[in-house]
């Protein structure tokens, strides 16, 4: 069984995929790791981040086992993700390495932005996740801070709507729910709702 989670920033996709990948026994693959770990290469090396060579030489010298996590998740490597995502020649460096972690036999969890949409359009389950902007930079907020980051909320709230027209204005791969994906709102939701009403959408989409 596959299952493809798409949504925007702090969203609750991630937590919804961790746990479906418990639930179901399935291994997960957060591909927003792979643009960030891409961006991250290209900065530690102070070179652009907007040069399709270069980020395409990052990309494909990646491997899926050496994403120091911790150096990713900060709001820095978000933003600059956001920017070598748009390279449509990077987005066709990652699409081999998902395909192949979503073939596995027993299935996965693939969380991002299009993987419903052109990673697995053939997956079992899609979900769309999504919530309010102001809800998102509070839950994004609260992460960075959690990690020891100075944030300040509305400086978060502006880099979640910077990346959302990014990621939803590109012409390759942009954020968009796939037409047979169920949406799930988790603007009003905990985390244990939300991942109740996840587990409801990939129950149905078993049958
Ligand atoms: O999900 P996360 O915030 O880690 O993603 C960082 C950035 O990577 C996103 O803003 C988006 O631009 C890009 N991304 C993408 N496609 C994916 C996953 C992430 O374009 N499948």
């Amino acid at each position: 069984m596959i299952i493809a989670i798409d949504g925007p920033a702090a969203s609750g996709k991630g937590t919804i995929a961790r746990r479906l990948a418990q639930h179901y026994g399935l291994a997960h693959l957060d591909t927003g790791l792979l643009y960030r770990a891409t961006a991250r290469v290209l900065l530690d090396s102070g070179l652009r981040l907007d040069d399709p060579a270069r980020a395409v030489a990052a990309a494909r010298g990646l491997a899926l086992t050496d994403f120091e996590e911790d150096k990713l998740r900060g709001a820095k490597m978000g933003e600059a993700a956001s920017i070598v995502a748009a390279i449509p020649e990077v987005r066709s460096a990652l699409l081999d390495m998902q395909r192949k972690f979503a073939s596995r036999p027993q299935g996965a969890v693939l969380d991002g932005r299009d993987i419903g949409t052109v990673i697995c359009p053939d997956a079992t389950a899609k979900l769309f996740v999504t919530a309010s902007p102001e809800v998102r930079a509070q839950r994004r907020a609260l992460e960075l801070r959690s990690r020891g980051e100075r944030v300040d909320y509305a400086d978060v709230l502006a880099d979640i709507r910077r990346r959302d027209e990014r990621d939803a204005g590109r012409s390759a791969a942009p954020l968009v729910a796939a037409a047979d994906a169920a949406r799930l709102d988790t603007t009003d939701l905990d985390v244990e709702r939300a991942i109740a009403a996840a587990v409801a959408i990939v129950e149905r989409a078993k049958r």
